[in-house]
């Protein structure tokens, strides 16, 4: 069976001769047979991509222009005998590299776990039970069953269909989707046209259906034309690679300002050549920031493991960016809002309402009427209900020892579950019944229909769905003692509202027997023609979490929509319970549909519940909302969201309910499907953009203070106060420890009480600029005052050097200690005693600073001298006031600021 050969004829073959020929059966295989065949084929697998040998990677560090600068530094420094420098150089590059190196590893590993996150599952048959499995565990003659949305896991002859269409491009290039059916077709057919074969790889675009594994792993039609379509997502982000260009803009500027200084010392300073030449390598090394992109990276690969750890799994990095600032979030209801744990807890048939006892999906409780428990053996009408309920269902329980669990819809679950109270049959209820056709849900018709036919023969078709579709349906209703009476719409309709207000959702079941030589089900079968059975009403209570954060993105200034296919009466009820601003306005799609777009704009702000919505209006709503200049993160599960997901700002997709398509069509997955997934993920994003705003800030002006000392010093023709080489070692030690530190910083304590920011908002503002000109003043000031000082008091040159540089980096401490809080105050306990990261980066160069000022082998390398007491102290005095100076400017900005204003606030 695994010879191409044979392989290549499964679309030839009938049905039965591919189950005989990959000893599958309908009911699918056994356990054990499964891992018997999971050892003989292999995982259901492409081979991965070979990766990029370590050597390789490490040097592509070194494939980069501000590197280029330093390394053609370093040369020329060599040539002109200063070893010592060229060494530091060096150092400062190779460190450099290192860093990235492993940091790079780091973040591959945390990419590669959110790959495995969002592995994908496959219902297959096992033990004739449907199970829910990894793709990697599809073996040759399962039986897989196919929904729109999902990708094919393996190359299947399908054994049965309705209206399956499947999207084939990646294999044919064809982006129409293709009609599938079980009849074999030649065995010269091109894949195209191979329409009874769903090949691995492929979406389901819509309809429904099953299919027997015959190909996995590399043996499939994708795995023989390419192995894997590799995906190498790199970890960059719009704003990143801005940096990027920027660094490389602010490099060629420095090299620009070098030659001239060149120039300018040599022709008209009349200043030794070999010695400028220094200097100019030292204040090229001072402002290149060299070590800004891999502490970009680092801090957004930092930003994603949070995330991740918290559910929210990033698929496109610089949705990292977006979120974090978002400014209105819309959400689906059912498992988002709500924990999707379903449970029927009432009936209402033409003359009873009966409500239902039980726990979780176990199919055992009692059914009352009037608060007295029924036999429901002698309610004849009771029996419809199950009979509807269990067979108009895809889904199975199984039982475990933590209770009963669902495989497929919770709510399909829960309806299992009550024909196992009515029947008190258990799980078992009606499965000796065949199903010969069916129609499946489809959320824009929102019922499903299937036909079944008895052991005696009897042929009967039973529908669920939303209420008023099935109630158009129905021309009769059955009574309890099995009569059938014209509809009463009022009545209905009554009840209907009822449950709603209560915030359950509401299904309506119907059911008619037919010929039995009736085995092809279409609408026309439905239409007018069915009887009503009654209605359910289940409970899906709001998650508790989610309402806190529903509070907590309020608090934020980020509106909340909630966007559901359920009832407009129960949609508002949720909405009530999960706290949305305005649950009493509900707009329907109906309504959507009579708007148009710019009278959807005109209430979209103020609406925040859409019921009985279809996919298609969800991408009227993102782009309503994104012509209030808002940025919009929109929730999908369906094949038919990925619009709207790609439209919007961010789009989310659910890990556990989600298609395939719709993860693909996504930024992100939440792994839980919760909605307090996304405000952490919100949160999250603000911190990771806030901390690259942080490293930034930092890293420029401390840049921008080393290099205008250096300028001014040749400028004024004096002394260097700051050698060449001892700004290397700043740079390389700083680097290291101070710059990194800042990307693990932690949230600020009121980022989530902050109005988001502007989309629009540039990486290098007003405030920013002004930023890097004041620190690079009083930089400039403490660091030639400081030596000034020393020199006045009859220190040796050398000294004063050591105490000039011990000042810079005493200054660049105090700054990290600023910039760790760039919202609120430096002045609390809390960010006096920083977190572990930072500590360690302070001791680490604290130590660094007192060996090269006290060590005699460094002192002879670096120029310096041992920095008396006193001194020293004097040092960490002006370091402190400095740190006064510039907290007592933030804190005069933050009062006069004028605050950001949300249209959510
Ligand atoms: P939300 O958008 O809040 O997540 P939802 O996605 O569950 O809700 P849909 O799946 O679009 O909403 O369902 C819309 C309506 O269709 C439901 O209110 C219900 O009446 C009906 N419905 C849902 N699932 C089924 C099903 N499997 N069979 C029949 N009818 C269904």
């Amino acid at each position: 069976m695994s010879t191409n050969e044979r392989e290549a004829h499964y679309h030839a073959m009938s049905v039965e001769a591919v189950l005989a020929a990959v000893e599958a059966h309908a009911s699918g295989l056994s356990a054990p047979e499964a891992a018997r065949r999971l050892s003989r084929y292999g995982a259901n697998r492409l081979p991965e991509p070979p990766r990029r040998s370590a050597i390789l990677r490490f040097l592509s560090h070194f494939h980069n222009f501000l590197i280029y600068v330093l390394l053609g530094a370093a040369a020329i420094t060599a040539a002109l005998g200063h070893l010592v420098d060229s060494s530091v150089i060096l150092a400062v590059v190779i460190a450099n590299a290192i860093i990235g190196f492993i940091q790079e590893g780091r973040a591959e590993q945390a990419m590669d776990a959110i790959r495995q996150m969002l592995a994908p599952k496959s219902s297959v048959m096992r033990d004739g039970e449907r199970h829910s499995i990894d793709s990697a565990s599809v073996v040759p003659g399962d039986i897989v069953l196919l929904e729109a949305g999902e990708r094919v896991p393996a190359d299947l002859r399908l054994v049965e269909g309705t209206g399956l269409r499947i999207e084939e491009a990646i294999l044919t290039g064809e982006s129409v989707p293709t009609d599938k059916e079980t009849k074999p077709v030649a065995s010269g057919a091109m894949i195209g046209d191979r329409s009874c074969m769903a090949f691995s790889g492929t979406l389901v675009a819509g309809g429904a259906g099953r299919g027997v594994a015959v190909a996995t792993g590399a043996s499939t039609e994708i795995g023989r034309i390419s192995g894997m379509l590799s995906q190498v997502e790199t970890l960059t982000t719009p704003l990143v690679r801005q940096m990027d260009g920027f660094a490389r803009w602010l490099t060629i500027l420095i090299l620009l300002i070098g030659g001239v200084l060149l120039v300018y010392g040599y022709f008209v300073g009349h200043l030794p050549f070999a010695e400028l030449f220094m200097s100019v390598v030292g204040l090229s090394v001072a402002a290149i920031p060299e070590g800004l992109p891999a502490v970009l990276t680092i801090t957004l690969a930092v930003g994603v493991q949070a995330m991740a750890r918290r559910n929210a799994i990033v698929r496109r990095l610089p949705a990292i960016e977006t979120l974090g600032s978002v400014s209105v979030i819309c959400s689906d209801k059912t498992g988002t809002l709500t924990r999707n744990e379903m449970m029927v807890t009432a009936l209402a048939s033409a003359d009873h309402i009966y409500s239902i006892a039980g726990d979780g999906y176990a199919p055992e409780g009692a059914i009352r009427l009037a608060d007295a428990d029924v036999d429901p053996v002698e309610h004849e009408l009771l029996l419809e209900f199950a009979r509807t309920c269990a067979l108009c269902n895809d889904a199975a329980l199984h039982s475990h020892d933590e209770g009963w669990k669902v495989v497929g819809d919770p709510m399909e679950g829960a309806l299992k579950a009550l024909a196992g109270k009515i029947t008190r049959q258990g799980a078992a209820a009606f499965a000796d019944w065949t199903r010969t056709d069916t129609i499946p849900f489809d959320a824009k018709h929102r019922y499903m229909a299937v036909l079944h036919h008895d052991h005696e023969g009897h042929a009967w078709i039973h529908v669920k769905g939303a209420p008023e579709r099935i109630l158009a349906m129905c021309s009769v209703q059955r009574t309890s003692d099995g009569s059938t009476h014209a509809i009463d719409a009022d009545y209905w309709r009554k009840r209907m509202d009822d449950i709603a207000a209560q915030g359950q959702r509401v299904l309506a079941l119907a059911a008619r027997s037919t010929a039995p030589d009736h085995v092809v089900l279409n609408t026309a079968d439905l239409d007018g023609h069915m009887v009503l059975v009654g209605l359910i009403g289940l409970i899906d209570p709001p998650r508790p979490e989610a309402i806190a954060a529903v509070a907590e993105c309020h608090g934020a200034g980020i509106g909340v929509k909630m966007i559901t296919g359920d009832h407009a009466g129960t949609a508002a009820a949720i909405a009530r319970q999960v706290g949305l601003q305005h649950p009493g306005k509900v707009l329907t799609g109906a309504d959507l549909e009579a708007m148009s777009d710019a009278e959807l704009a005109a209430v979209v702000v103020d609406t925040d519940v859409y019921a009985r919505t279809s996919p298609e209006h969800k991408l009227r709503l993102v782009t309503a909302l994104q012509s209030h200049g808002l940025t919009v993160a929109m929730t999908g599960d369906g094949v038919n969201d990925a619009p709207a997901l790609k439209r919007a700002d961010a789009g989310i997709a659910m890990g556990q309910k989600g298609s395939e398509a719709a993860k693909e069509a996504s930024d992100l997955v939440l792994a839980d499907d919760n909605f307090a997934s996304i405000a952490v993920a919100i949160r999250e994003g603000r911190t990771v953009y806030d901390n690259i705003k942080k490293v930034i800030s930092w890293t420029l002006p401390t840049n921008a203070g080393e290099a205008t000392t250096i300028i001014t010093a040749l400028f004024l023709g004096m002394a260097l106060p700051v050698t060449a080489v001892q700004i290397l070692w700043v740079n390389l030690i700083t680097g290291i420890t101070l710059g990194i530190a800042l990307a693990f910083e932690p949230t600020e304590e009121d980022t989530m009480k902050r109005a988001p920011r502007s989309g629009k908002e540039p990486l290098l503002t007003g405030a920013l600029i002004w930023h890097i000109i004041l620190v690079s003043a009083l930089f400039l000031a403490a660091v030639f005052g400081m030596y000034t000082y020393a020199i006045d008091k009859g220190h040796a040159p050398d000294l004063a050097r050591t105490i000039a540089l011990n000042t810079l980096v005493v200054l660049e401490i105090f700054h990290l200690f600023f910039i760790r809080n760039i919202y609120g105050t430096s002045l609390t306990l809390k960010a006096v005693r920083g977190t572990r990261v930072v500590w360690i980066c302070v001791i680490a160069i604290t130590l660094a600073q007192f060996a090269v000022t006290y060590l005699p082998p460094l002192q002879q390398v670096f120029g310096t001298q041992p920095v008396p007491l006193f001194d020293g102290m004097l040092i960490v005095a002006v370091g402190a006031v400095f740190f006064a100076v510039i907290e007592a400017e933030k804190q005069l900005r933050i009062v006069f600021q004028r605050t950001e204003q949300s249209p959510y606030s």
